[in-house]
């Protein structure tokens, strides 16, 4: 049992001014693995008073002197690595080969990338008489999801120490322990008090105290664009900054010219499958031209079905949903699409044979699936992937653009101009190009409703920064 009973405020672990605690259940067995305290906007506030008086100090350090601390931790991050994300397997579900890539892997190499960055980042710039200065923003309160949950924080927490901010940190309630340890990390490489504190809770409590807390000067939120609407508006009152990364429902456009062989299962496994479709930025729209449509479900059908259910720890390829919540409203999702008239190619309501057990959903695949339909605007968080034909590239990329999001996207094309050029008519904020790669510092975030902010890399350090001019006489 993981059993957390304190916060970590002002460099201290103390107990929370509440009673409250909240359970943490292992994904794969159901079971109960730990406790968190259910924070109070006391404890917030605390955090906050904390962090504000750090910043006169954190926020005048000079940028090798942040860097050290950064380092530090990324070299704890690393060696914390397997723990992390055996941690992670259990509270997500997320077999434990991709967790230590991905749920560990990924945070630690982040957090090491913003040491080089602080190396070459400009801070200063002369234009005219006038010497511009980026200086950090202050207090920045940080609000994360579940789905990757470290890596969610190392994305806010690694830019935001890097600029010279401090953090207090709310993460998500169904994840939580990795916060833990990441605050561990944290107090052993002695970051001055008060620069890093964490507040577990609920969101409408919790959150919601930080976003309207009048000492915090931004708000950084991941999470679901319902959570992150109701953030903007309580943050209004004190016009603080919000940078929003929220959900999508990302289109992988097949152009009729693409090697369907070889595009077609990654695209189902990872691009639309990864982490049980748990991933915001999940291609799970393939649009197809109506033509190919049979031989691409053929092939996107053997895949799904090829693909090993089972606990993170099984050695498995895909583990189960976070919570009875998640497996019910995916299912829901599921009953939604047959009930729309949508071609049922693969998968279905019922759990996967001998799983009965841990929230685990059949991979699920919908063919024939149209723009009005349910299951092709909302976002299901599942490993539900619906194939849309169409009948022109017009009409595919209308497809492509047809709901409130815009997070992520996917083109595949025998010719990568002709990919690049439909690339550049998605309203998306990143797509992939033939395959092409995730880059951990190339600019990560949302059009439209899928959010404002962009994180990771020198974009990611930018989101915390306010720019000042000073007019130097002649
Ligand atoms: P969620 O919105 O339920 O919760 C996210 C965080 O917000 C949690 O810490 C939660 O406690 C908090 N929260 C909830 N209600 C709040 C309120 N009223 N005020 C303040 N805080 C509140 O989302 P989730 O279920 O944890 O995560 C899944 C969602 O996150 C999906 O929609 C997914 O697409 C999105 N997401 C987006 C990105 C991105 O970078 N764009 C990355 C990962 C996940």
């Amino acid at each position: 049992m993981r059993d957390q009973d304190k916060l970590y405020i002002n460099g201290a672990w103390v107990p929370s001014t509440g009673t409250g605690t909240i359970e943490v259940i292992d994904a794969n067995t159901e079971e109960v693995m730990g406790h968190i305290p259910e924070g109070t906007p006391d404890d917030v506030d605390r955090a906050v008073q904390a962090a504000k008086e750090a910043f006169k100090t954190w926020g005048f350090t000079d940028r090798e002197e942040r860097s050290k601390y950064v380092a530090a931790i990324a070299a704890g991050l690393a060696e914390r690595s397997p723990e992390i994300a055996e941690v992670i397997s259990r509270e997500v579900g997320m077999p434990v080969l991709f967790s230590n890539l991905i749920q560990a892997g990924l945070p630690a190499g982040n957090m090491a990338n913003y040491v080089q960055l602080l190396d070459d980042f400009e801070f200063e710039q002369t234009i005219g008489n006038s010497l511009v200065v980026r200086e950090p923003i202050g207090v920045v309160g940080a609000i994360t999801p579940w789905n990757y949950p470290l890596h969610q924080i190392v994305a806010k927490v690694a830019p935001a120490l890097a600029a010279g901010c401090t953090v207090v940190l709310k993460p998500s309630e169904v994840a939580p322990l990795n916060a833990f340890i990441f605050a561990e990390i944290i107090d052993s490489v002695g970051l001055p008090p008060g620069v890093f504190n964490l507040v577990t809770g609920v969101g409408p409590v919790v959150g919601e105290a930080i976003a309207a807390h009048p000492d915090v000067d931004m708000v950084s939120f991941t999470g679901s664009t319902r959570a992150g609407k109701r953030v903007t508006q309580v943050a209004a009152e004190t016009v603080k900054r919000v940078a929003l990364e929220l959900g999508g429902k990302s289109a992988n456009v097949i152009l009729d010219d693409a090697d369907l062989e070889a595009c077609i299962p990654p695209g189902v496994q990872f691009g639309a499958f990864m982490n049980s479709g748990q991933t915001c930025s999940a291609l799970t729209r393939m649009v197809v031209p109506r033509e190919l449509q049979d031989t691409i479900v053929e092939l996107a059908v053997a895949k799904a079905e090829s693909i090993n259910v089972g606990p993170a720890d099984s050695g498995a390829d895909l583990g189960p949903l976070i919570s009875a919540a998640q497996r019910d409203r995916v299912r829901n999702y599921i009953q939604q699409g047959i009930d729309a008239g949508a071609t049922l190619a693969t998968g279905g309501i019922e759990a996967p044979d001998g799983l009965d057990t841990g929230y685990f959903v059949k991979p699920t695949i919908f063919a024939d699936v149209t723009k009005d339909m349910t299951i092709a605007q909302e976002e299901i968080f599942g490993p539900v992937l619906v194939i849309m034909p169409y009948d022109s590239e017009e009409e595919a990329l209308e497809i492509a653009n047809s709901t409130v999001y815009g997070l992520a996207g996917g083109v595949q094309s025998g010719d990568l101009n002709r990919a690049k050029a439909f690339a550049r008519k998605m309203r998306t904020g990143q797509v992939e190009v033939n395959g092409g790669g995730f880059n951990l510092s190339a600019p990560f975030g949302g059009y439209r409703q899928s959010g404002n902010g962009r994180e990771l890399g020198p974009f990611g350090l930018e989101e915390f920064l306010e720019v000042k001019s000073m007019q130097l006489p002649a």
